[in-house]
């Protein structure tokens, strides 16, 4: 697998990390331990990190994943604001990852310079973090082009990882274009960037090679998370990268079916998907959740707050 080095600052990693979004339980696609398979699949196959976040509630999934392999690189995110929820964040994931360092430590969902300056304490904390080598290098994850300039500018960052994908899916301030731009500008402040929703959520899977292919003629991202629920998807991807036809019987059997978001009948109206989710995509009308059609990039976070396990992904 081809080995890029993730900006001036940031370690030397395969080009590809697993996404692990996709086999957690907030996507429900797979159980835990088929997840761990094909978490161990895709390091045998040359991917050697992972992504995940607290919100994805599988650190203990990827545990035995990354205890069996410990040159396996992990990156991940919280949602924390002050300093004190940033060290319990961290103090979780290293006990739960069992890792005395993690890699990577990213601020999920910064949207602008005014989230940064709100989550200061947090940023705070990581700085400190880093400089105890708790973590390796810090971040933000973003799904919004200020997000990534005002990132660029923050002082001691390493790393941004952006939502990005040939259509611009996802992106809530701005064009594709805008995004583009404000990648172009980090990149020349020697950030290392790791694409985020290459293939829109699903939307654009009919389409993988495209979606790859966009990426990689990016210059200023070397490397890219892809979400993947099979053995054969991490086979499908690489081939895809390294270039190589893909047999027919593997093509059969990634079926890029059309995924979505289902609503279920009995939604009581009380409106805790419709804070929790990052694309603004629901809203209450006649005390029902709605879908506004195409905004949903398929994450699955408004689903872990329904108390009345309404919302799935099917
Ligand atoms: S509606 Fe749910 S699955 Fe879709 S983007 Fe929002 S939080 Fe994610
Ligand atoms: S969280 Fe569940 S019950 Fe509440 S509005 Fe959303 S779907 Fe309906």
């Amino acid at each position: 697998m081809h080995k890029v080095k993730l900006g001036w600052r940031g370690p030397e990693v395969s080009e590809v990390c697993f996404g692990s979004l996709a086999i957690s339980p907030l996507q429900g696609r797979v159980s835990v331990r088929e997840g761990r398979e094909i978490l161990s699949y895709a390091f045998y196959r040359g991917i050697d990190w992972v992504d995940t976040a607290e919100i994805y509630e599988n650190y203990n999934q990827l545990q035995p994943v990354l205890s069996q392999y410990p040159e396996l690189k992990i990156a991940t995110k919280s949602y924390a604001v002050t300093k004190k929820e940033l060290y319990a964040s961290l103090e979780k994931a290293r006990k739960e990852l069992a890792r005395d360092v993690i890699n990577i430590f990213l601020l999920h969902e910064q949207e602008n310079q005014l989230t940064l300056k709100g989550h200061a304490g947090a940023w705070e904390a990581l700085q400190e973090a880093k400089a105890k080598r708790w973590v390796g290098n810090i971040g933000i994850s973003t799904h919004a082009f200020q997000g990534v300039r005002a990132g660029a500018l923050q002082p001691g960052l390493d790393i941004l990882h952006p939502i990005i994908n040939y259509q611009g899916l996802g992106i809530i301030d701005g064009s594709l274009e805008d995004m583009l731009q404000a990648i172009a500008f980090a990149s020349d402040l020697g950030i290392g960037i790791y694409a985020m929703k290459v293939f829109g959520g699903g939307h654009l899977a009919r389409e993988p090679e495209k979606a790859l292919r966009f990426i990689r003629n990016i210059p200023g991202i070397q490397a890219m998370a892809l979400g993947m629920s099979s053995t054969e998807e991490v086979d499908f991807n690489l081939a895809l990268l390294e270039g190589k036809e893909v047999p027919i019987e593997l093509k059969n059997a990634v079926t890029h079916r059309e995924r979505k978001l289902y609503i279920a009948d009995w939604c009581q109206g009380c409106g805790a998907c419709i804070e929790a989710c990052p694309q603004n995509a629901l809203y209450l009308n006649e005390g029902q959740a709605l879908l506004k059609s195409g905004d949903c990039i398929l994450c699955g976070y408004c689903g872990r707050v329904c108390p009345h396990f309404c919302l799935k992904i099917v």
